[in-house]
């Protein structure tokens, strides 16, 4: 997040966001006065056609909305400091380490010179007595040493202890950073990811790669009659069914929305469409239930738009070729698979 406004210019934008959300009846905490505040500076172009889309929608500033307005444009925030705090906990436990070792290397160091100096007193020591007091110190000096080799290694395994358990808040961080919080699939950024991917490795090997872009039919008209919690449960319900049945080397991916994408790398068109049908169909015969009572609440359908890749064409109409395949079959009655057979159009 960047604010670079002065204390004066600070406080007018923090007091018109406060009134704005005394306006529109949000909650002023910290999330949303970040987004009101951020929509007051101007300083987010995409933030404020949002917001500014919803108000002129008449639609009111609920909390989910408020806290996916929060989620799309600051959470990228929240992952950058989620990161600093680790790196500030692995710099803590690689100094912690590096200090032991240091002490460690000049204990025995300074045992080295001792032993030296030891070695010295039982060349010139001429009676027992003198002998066993050479003895009683060396023991002494190597207990010191042993004592503090201890601690070293407690202090060496609390601090690997502290790097595994960074190393298990990184993988969440990033696998949070490429998931869909909703339905679980990968995110826009991970799709973007596997698609450049899927196309080089297509390149290389020659083998086909099909896109997939799949669109809910008549959804908002679904979550005007049943509201968007159960309309959230059939994305939901979308996510998992593409995750069940895709292959291991697939991605589906949420691509925003009612919008979801599978990249299926070594792939005909032909078990790309075959597959895309079998889909449409599992989600049309299943009945959806309201999770609450349990009374039915009919059915819902996809409409789908499968691509080949072409090599050497970009990934941006690599996209559009699928998404104009899916403009057909929702234009011919959704509820249907289309591909897109211009092949020439390609090298555009
Ligand atoms: P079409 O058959 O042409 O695709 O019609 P549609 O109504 O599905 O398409 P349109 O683009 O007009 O509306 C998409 C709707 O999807 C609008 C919005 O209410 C709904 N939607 C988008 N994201 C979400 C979400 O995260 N949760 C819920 N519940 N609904 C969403
Ligand atoms: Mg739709
Ligand atoms: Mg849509």
């Amino acid at each position: 997040m960047l604010f670079a406004e002065g204390p004066q210019a600070a406080g007018h934008l923090a007091q018109r966001a406060m009134e704005r959300m005394r306006a529109e009846a949000v909650a002023p905490h910290p999330h949303n006065f970040t987004v009101w505040y951020a929509y007051c500076s101007g300083r987010y172009p995409d933030l404020t056609r949002a917001v500014d889309i919803i108000a002129s929608n008449g639609l009111a500033f609920t909390e989910a909305r408020c806290a996916d307005l929060y989620h799309k444009f600051f959470a990228a925030d929240d992952e950058i400091q989620a990161i600093q705090e680790i790196g500030v906990k692995l710099t803590e436990a690689l100094a912690g380490v590096t200090g032991a070792v240091a002490s460690a290397g000049s204990d025995v160091g300074n045992f080295g010179a001792a032993l030296k100096v030891f070695q010295g007193q039982v060349d010139l020591s001429d009676t027992l007595d003198q002998l066993r007091g050479v003895i009683r110190a060396m023991t002494e000096q190597a207990q010191r040493v042993a004592v503090r080799n201890q601690f070293l290694q407690t202090q060496l395994s609390d601090s690997a202890q502290q790097l595994e358990t960074m190393r298990r808040d990184l993988d969440t961080v990033r696998r949070e950073a490429m998931t869909d919080a909703l339905t679980d699939l990968a995110n826009r950024k991970q799709f973007d990811q596997a698609l450049r991917e899927a196309a080089a490795t297509a390149m290389e090997d020659g083998r086909p790669l099909c896109l997939l872009m799949i669109d809910i039919d008549f959804f908002k008209k679904f979550n005007d009659n049943h509201g968007h919690v159960v309309g959230d449960q059939v994305l939901k319900l979308v996510g998992r069914t593409l995750k069940d049945s895709v292959r291991g080397r697939d991605t589906a991916a949420r691509f925003g929305g009612e919008e979801f994408a599978i990249i299926m790398p070594e792939c005909t068109l032909d078990e790309a469409l075959a597959f895309a049908e079998k889909t449409r169909a599992t989600i049309a015969n299943r009945r959806i239930v309201k999770r609450t009572s349990g009374a039915a609440i009919g059915n819902i359908t996809l409409s789908v738009g499968v691509a080949l890749y072409e090599p050497g064409e970009s990934l941006g109409r690599f996209v559009q070729r699928a998404d104009e395949a899916l403009y057909m079959a929702k234009h011919e009655g959704r509820n249907q698979v289309r591909a897109h057979v211009d092949t020439e159009a390609a090298f555009v």
